[in-house]
């Protein structure tokens, strides 16, 4: 059983007193560690959030610098996996997970696949990367605990993605939203239709910045219902917060994790319901405790409580990271708002790029996207008016006139991980 009552619901007084019991616990564990021990050395006992958040932020660069053991609290032959997150400059990022940490990181994986509607009957293919990467291994172990038969395949190969699906009757997937779209143009090419000859139920996604719309659209095309994943390696990796079937906002299990909504300019806390940064502590996790972690995602707490009964607070969908703020002559934008504007034209397809660059002084954006060829055939007066159209909405979403350019289904470079949306020639 996954639906663990008595900890989904807990009262919220119960479980604030939880929280300030185990940061007081996670404390004095993390002052083993050379980074905390400096850094914690005059915080003895917090009796309040309020003397919680006198505690300094931890960073990125804060792990880099304490690449590669500097965060480790325990004797490394405790020590049975390590992951690292994805990073192009200076050191990786290394997080170390004790037995007792993997067990409840499943845990957690568990918990949410089995409030998707997910049960041991179900079959699982698990379409994200295996390896360093926290998002097939993280998904993979939640749901043997679960008991669904597991389909480790990775991503790629769509041929065999399609195989796999129609042998073995698969109901559950957890893929990148990027690659949910475009694995349905090769469904389409090899004349499957998702809804009727497939089995397909529910889809996870996450680990990239997508759109309410987007999620909308591959619902629709596949005929299921796709729910929303959240998490990040240096938290574990997937598992920290995660949409109820009510689909409205992650909620963010607040047993494992504490969470502050901060000002990213100026590092103040602030209350439920306004929009910065996400900034998460762990709870539970032995080997290496994170305190006051700078996520660098923007998104708030949704005011009110769920139908579904849960207590734990949701999050919005993340609505970018701080540092992918773009800004085009003066005006800031989030990819996220051209996304939006892109995915709720279904003429439109899988994949789309946005390139930014300065020409005569000024900067100039262009948007090239994939038509989709089952639902635009048109003519060449047809396309005019389409990007035309586009053109309109995005000025008015973005307040920036762009460069459109609608360009044939599958002719925009592809990768197997994380979406590459935004080139920024300007950088
Ligand atoms: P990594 O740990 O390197 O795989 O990356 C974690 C980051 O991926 C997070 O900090 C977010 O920026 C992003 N991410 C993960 N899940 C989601 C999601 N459901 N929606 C938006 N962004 C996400
Ligand atoms: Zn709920």
């Amino acid at each position: 059983m996954y639906w663990e009552e008595s900890i989904e619901t807990i009262k919220r007084d119960d479980l604030d007193k939880y929280q300030i019991k185990m940061l007081n616990i996670l404390i004095n564990q993390a002052k083993n560690s050379t980074f905390y021990k400096k850094r914690l050395f005059n915080y003895e006992k917090i009796n309040s959030f309020s003397d919680f958040q006198k505690i300094p932020f931890t960073t990125k660069q804060d792990l880099r610098d304490g690449f590669p053991y500097d965060f480790l609290t325990i004797d490394i032959k405790e020590v049975v996996r390590l992951h690292s997150s994805s990073g192009t400059t200076g050191n990786p990022t290394v997080i170390f997970h004790t037995k007792n940490d993997l067990d409840e990181w499943s845990n957690l994986i568990a918990r949410c696949m089995y409030m998707a509607g997910v049960r041991k009957e179900d079959i699982f293919q698990n379409i994200m990367s295996y390896g360093l990467f926290t998002g097939g291994i993280g998904f993979h172990y939640g749901a043997e605990k679960l008991g669904a038969m597991t389909i480790p395949i990775g991503p790629g190969n769509s041929k065999r993605q399609i195989w796999f699906m129609e042998k073995f009757k698969t109901t559950v997937v957890h893929i990148l939203p990027s690659y949910a779209l475009r694995l349905y143009t090769h469904l389409q090419e090899e004349g499957i239709d998702p809804k009727k000859d497939l089995s397909l139920k529910i889809a996870f996604v996450g680990a990239e910045p997508h759109t309410e719309e987007t999620r909308r659209k591959i619902e629709e095309l596949y005929g299921i219902k796709v729910y929303n994943s959240y998490g990040l390696s240096e938290m574990n990796g997937p598992g920290v917060a995660f949409e109820c079937e009510y689909q409205n906002g992650m909620h963010l299990w607040e047993d494992n994790y504490y969470a502050e909504i901060i000002n990213p300019e100026t590092g103040e806390v602030l209350p439920d319901g306004e929009e910065g940064e996400l900034v998460l502590t762990t709870l539970k996790r032995t080997a290496m405790p994170i305190i006051r972690y700078r996520t660098r995602d923007l998104t708030r707490i949704i005011l009110g409580k769920c139908s579904c009964g849960r207590t734990h607070r949701k999050i919005d969908r993340i609505k970018g990271r701080s540092d992918d703020m773009l800004i085009i002559n003066g005006v800031n934008i989030f990819p996220m708002q051209i996304e939006q504007i892109l995915m709720k034209a279904k003429e439109l397809g899988a994949n789309y790029i946005i390139e930014v660059q300065k020409e005569n002084f000024m900067d100039k954006l262009y948007i090239k996207v994939e038509i989709n060829n089952q639902f635009f055939n048109g003519t060449l007066e047809e396309l005019e008016r389409l990007q035309k159209h586009i053109i309109e909405e995005l000025k008015n979403e973005i307040g920036v006139n762009p460069i459109v350019k609608l360009v044939e289904s599958g002719s925009l470079p592809q990768n197997e991980g994380k979406a590459v949306r935004v080139i920024d020639h300007r950088k």
